[in-house]
């Protein structure tokens, strides 16, 4: 067997000892004769290991008891509908801060529900910034203030959580969850994919203030109402059941590694390497803004984009794969989630460096 060091943007690279672990469990967990697939999510092992794994997020992330954390369908795409319809509450409008392709994203599909007030854009700057947040021109009747905290596909990452006083603030977090320490009583709601940092795609993480929930649209589906989920225990509906035990074995996992300030140490110093390297490098380059560059996402260019298939055969010869920058942008993207060791991105560097030698 070989594994390759895999820099795919998501469904991305999970902790090889997870993956171990889930097929040491596949066909009897823990001598109940069946794999968490073939279980009823309302029998006591499955009710167990959804507890146990919501139980391990709000350790993780300090997730107030005043919260709501709801494992769902529909992933992060299905949010864009999905909030609106649940926290409108009977207001008109929501604020958004334009980032890039998924903030468009969310403004062109909250516009069905609501009026969208796009309180700033980086795109003047082709989406290489965050916006300052003195310039925002925020509404103080929009019903939310709604930001995507990392941009998956530009690599840009917000390096301060904004203060929106009496609008909640709502983010898109799927590219950047459990990356590092987060304050969650500053958010009126967080929602992510799980298919980046937290497990298998399928899976949709909600955490979200209780008192922001019960008002929902009366055309919200029952299924993605956050009031009737979490007075179900997110099981309104059948839960994505596998991909809840696997993210709870990744939760296990960041904390047996010491949690999340010990994940964001490793994400900086794993950035670092390729980040430093760029920057010392005229061979290629990163466009975003110095601040603003995430430490999950790193897009980088070639010198000569001639050379950029040339580039990833070499890589893929060398055992990495998926460094192929999104089509939208071009170039190359090395997504270096929680699960990439810092080993991986030395390969990446050292290849870089010997790519680089030969084609200068
Ligand atoms: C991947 C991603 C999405 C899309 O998630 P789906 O699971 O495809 O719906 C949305 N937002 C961000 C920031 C992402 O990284």
């Amino acid at each position: 067997m070989t594994r390759v060091f895999n820099f795919s943007a998501g469904p991305a690279a999970l902790p090889e000892v997870v993956l171990q672990q889930a097929a040491a469990e596949m066909l009897d967990w823990h001598g109940s004769g069946m794999s968490v697939m073939e279980m009823s999510h309302r029998g006591k092992e499955f009710i167990a290991i959804h507890a146990q794994a919501e139980k391990d997020l709000r350790e993780l992330m300090g997730i107030p008891t005043n919260y709501k954390v709801l494992f769902l369908q529909g992933g992060a795409i299905g949010e864009n509908a999905i909030v609106p319809m649940n926290l409108l509450r009977g207001k008109a409008s929501f604020d958004i801060v334009n980032t890039g392709e998924w903030s468009k994203k969310t403004i062109k599909e909250g516009k069905k529900y609501a009026k969208v007030n796009v309180v700033a854009t980086s795109e003047a700057d082709n989406f290489t910034s965050v916006p300052a947040f003195e310039t925002w021109k925020r509404d103080p009747d929009a019903a939310y203030l709604h930001i995507c905290s990392n941009e998956t596909i530009g690599g840009v990452e917000y390096n301060f959580t904004p203060d929106t006083g009496d609008v909640p603030l709502v983010a898109d977090m799927s590219s950047n969850i459990l990356s590092r320490p987060i304050d969650v009583s500053k958010y009126g709601l967080i929602y992510a994919g799980a298919q980046k940092n937290i497990g298998p795609a399928g899976l949709t993480i909600v955490i979200v203030r209780e008192d922001l929930i019960g008002q929902a649209l009366p055309i919200t589906p029952s299924a993605f109402d956050f009031k009737q989920q979490a007075d179900a225990d997110s099981m309104y509906n059948t839960p994505p059941t596998y991909a809840i035990y696997i993210a709870g074995l990744v939760f296990q996992w960041i904390k047996a590694q010491g949690g999340l300030a010990a994940m964001e140490a490793h994400n900086r110093k794993k950035a670092a390497v390729l980040y430093d390297y760029l920057a010392a490098s005229s061979f290629y380059s990163n466009p975003i803004a110095e601040g603003c560059r995430s430490l999950m996402n790193v897009p980088f260019r070639l010198k000569d984009e001639a050379l950029d298939e040339a580039f990833l055969k070499g890589a893929k010869e060398r055992g990495m794969v998926q460094l192929k920058g999104h089509r939208s942008v071009g170039g190359m993207r090395a997504s270096i989630y929680n699960a990439m060791p810092v080993a991986g991105v030395e390969a990446l560097v050292a290849y870089m460096k010997e790519f680089e030698a030969a084609h200068a």
